[in-house]
């Protein structure tokens, strides 16, 4: 067993508190590579903000479980040596299917977990999300659960169909299952697709997709019934059109990608939304850095060339996401 605490990690419950009654959102940043880590400790440490460093399924899988959590511990050693006395960082499982892999993060390091049983009956997921709290209380690690299905796919998590939150199952489905935050779905969706054309308009200037816009009136909602109760969202990426644009313009093929306006993120921040999950900005940061520079260099072989550049920009972004979305800086 090892506790996160010895890690120098922190869990959820006092950021969230912050978060919520100071009207902003903490960044929820997927990571599975040393280059992406290093960016979101960059860009938390500059900009002096909490950050939630999650972990899906599919990084353990990619990267290792260990390797991750020790990575986890690097971050806070890292943003100590970059000048930050008091980092607050968490690291958190990103959509757990089971109790056992819920536990095992928590007996390796992990400060927070989420539950998602969002795709089970409701009396199972209650059941399956109460059987995580209970155990993850004992180790003060902070649980996140979810009700209501997002649209999309994230590594092995896939829907075709939203099912948005039903605001009136929220009090009950919190108190019995006695979780810390709660993922919602109000119009928010997984992946670099969040949408097909046909759930779009398309701007008669630029022939871009312009998405529906977010159920704010379920958030409201929501937010009504369980006052300062942290809500998250889920597939909150922005899909930046330069960076779609730069990687079609050097050999990809991204046609019609399309995320959520950043001014509706922003918005929502101000709410009881205190946690914001962002995965797909950062691989599309990535993955246009690497493809302009072999377009321009195509002699270049060391991983180290393309991978600098495509570090600058994913912390360019964190830090574009943090004080101009979020409004998690200067907060530490
Ligand atoms: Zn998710």
């Amino acid at each position: 067993m090892t506790s996160y605490k010895e890690l120098g990690l922190v869990n959820t419950r006092e950021m969230f508190a912050k978060a919520v009654a100071g009207g902003y959102a903490i960044p929820a940043f997927n990571f599975n590579t040393l280059e992406q880590m290093q960016a979101i400790i960059q860009a938390a440490v500059e900009t002096k903000s909490p950050v939630i460093m999650q972990v899906s399924k599919g990084a353990r899988n990619y990267a290792n479980g260990t390797i991750l959590r020790y990575m986890a511990q690097g971050a806070v050693e890292y943003a100590k040596e970059l000048g930050c006395e008091n980092p607050q960082i968490v690291l958190h499982l990103d959509h757990g299917d089971t109790f056992e892999l819920c536990k095992d993060c928590i007996d390796n390091g992990f400060s927070s977990v989420m539950i998602d049983g969002s795709s089970l009956p409701y009396e199972e997921n209650i059941a399956l999300t109460k059987k995580v709290v209970e155990y993850a209380h004992k180790y003060d690690v902070t649980v996140e659960a979810e009700l209501g299905v997002l649209a999309g796919v994230e590594d092995e998590v896939a829907s075709e169909v939203s099912h948005y939150t039903k605001p009136e199952e929220v009090v009950d489905f919190s108190t019995r299952s006695g979780c810390d935050s709660l993922a919602i779905s109000i119009g928010t969706s997984h992946g670099a697709y969040k949408f097909t054309p046909e759930q779009c308009t398309r701007d008669p200037k630029t022939g871009r997709l312009v998405p529906p816009p977010l159920a704010f009136d379920i958030l409201h909602e929501i937010e009504k019934k369980l006052p300062g109760f942290p809500i998250v969202l889920h597939g909150s990426s922005s899909v930046p059109q330069d960076e779609v644009d730069t990687i079609n313009a050097h050999g990809g093929k991204l046609p019609d990608a399309v995320g959520i306006p950043e001014e509706q993120l922003r918005e929502a921040s101000k709410s009881a939304v205190c946690k914001i999950n962002i995965d797909s900005d950062s691989r599309l940061a990535m993955t246009a850095a690497i493809r302009k520079h072999f377009d321009e260099k195509p002699g270049d072989f060391d991983p180290r060339q393309y991978l600098k550049p495509a570090r600058e920009s994913m912390k360019k972004m964190y830090i574009h996401k943090i004080v101009e979305v979020l409004g998690s800086n200067n907060k530490l």
